[in-house]
């Protein structure tokens, strides 16, 4: 009973209505035409099971990135790897380590092996390598670390990931969990995957819910040395990924022109609702500086955060308000399309400069 329950992104509003759903950083574009195309071209008899050992995903990744298949873990979205690597590493007496603002899975997978979880404060919402490393004793097992980071997104550049790794026991594993890395310019990669190579305790963990639109599948992976993803498939559930997942999946990863096109969507269309959040800074309003597929705003002025999520509410949008997780004065906002994204920045500015 310790564990808070999970709140997801909601998508209606208190009285049912359906809202424009900028709360839980899926695709606006969708899914890939190829991705869909396959899924539909798939195998889809109702009682066979899957693939237990994913092939076609995993020698998919493994193309891709130039990776050994044998070392790619799959799992039912990526919340099911980062559960895999806390059942692995953790256990009781054991302790957890990630950021106050930081994904709330980790605190739950961390809390359902019995271990303890240690909250590590942020420097003005980003991530502080320093402060990961005050927190490390004699029984942290894992470090979990978003990059970009949810629900700020902020982002941890290769030489702090390389100094954090540098800097940990040997005996700790560092879980670099990139459900945004596609968002990435691929100058300013922050070398996980690398690490992840070469490190006998680096674990990268990817989704398919985020830049690839394929969040109703529920299909990510990880990456890491063998003796750790063997120890992992040893608790993994059998046949965790269903079959025109896979497909749908292997031919998303294909698909890089669908992939660049909602990178500079999200580029465009994060920077111009950066700037009309900017223009409000005469109320209060600020975004922190983000790499992702969303805008942390916070609201340090008359209009509370509160008070904007519902208005936004009654204006048609949905976007994510977590009280939970530290953040009263904050609402996280997913880049949506243009006429959603240019929808809510009207919403937001007629609640904070109401015209009558
Ligand atoms: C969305 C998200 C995930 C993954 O979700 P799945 O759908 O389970 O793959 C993982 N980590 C972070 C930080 C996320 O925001």
């Amino acid at each position: 009973m310790a564990i808070a329950p999970y709140v997801p992104g909601r998508s209606t509003a208190d009285d049912g209505r359906k809202l424009v759903k900028l709360s839980a950083n899926e695709n606006p574009l969708g899914t890939s035409p190829h991705a869909r195309a396959a899924f539909d071209a798939a195998d889809r008899s109702l009682d066979r099971y899957p693939d237990p050992g994913a092939t076609i995903l995993r020698e998919a990744i493994a193309e891709k990135y130039g990776l050994d298949p044998l070392r790619v873990i799959y799992g039912t979205g990526s919340d099911d790897v980062l559960h895999l690597a806390a059942g692995a590493y953790a256990g009781p007496g054991d302790e957890v380590i990630f950021v106050h603002y930081g994904f709330a899975v980790y605190e739950i997978a961390a809390r359902r092996v019995g271990a303890t979880p240690l909250v590590a404060p942020d420097k003005d919402y980003a991530t502080d390598v320093d402060a990961i490393l005050a927190c490390v004793t004699d029984r942290t097992r894992i470090v979990f670390l978003a990059n970009p980071n949810n629900p700020t997104g902020t982002f941890t550049p290769r030489c702090e990931i390389a100094r954090l790794h540098a800097a940990l026991p040997k005996s700790v594993l560092l879980v670099i969990d990139q459900a945004y890395a596609e968002y990435i310019d691929a100058e300013d990669d922050d070398a996980g995957l690398l690490l992840a190579m070469t490190e006998p305790n680096v674990l990268i963990t990817r989704t398919f819910s985020k830049i690839y639109g394929l969040a109703a599948e529920r299909i990510g992976w990880g990456y890491g040395a063998a003796p750790l993803i063997e120890a992992m498939h040893r608790i993994r559930l059998p046949f965790n990924v269903t079959t025109a997942g896979q497909h749908a999946a292997v031919a998303a990863l294909g698909d890089t022109d669908f992939v660049e096109s909602a990178r500079a969507h999200n580029a465009t269309w994060r920077a111009w609702l950066a700037d009309e959040i900017a223009s409000m800074g005469n109320h209060g309003l600020r975004a922190v500086p983000s790499r992702a597929n969303f805008l942390l705003v916070l609201f340090e002025g008359t209009v509370t955060a509160e008070a904007a999520y519902k208005g936004l509410m009654e204006r048609g949008y949905i976007v994510r308000w977590l009280p939970g997780q530290g953040l009263p004065h904050g609402l996280r906002m997913t880049i949506g399309t243009e006429d959603e994204t240019r929808g809510l920045a009207a919403a937001l500015r007629d609640i904070v400069e109401p015209r009558n």
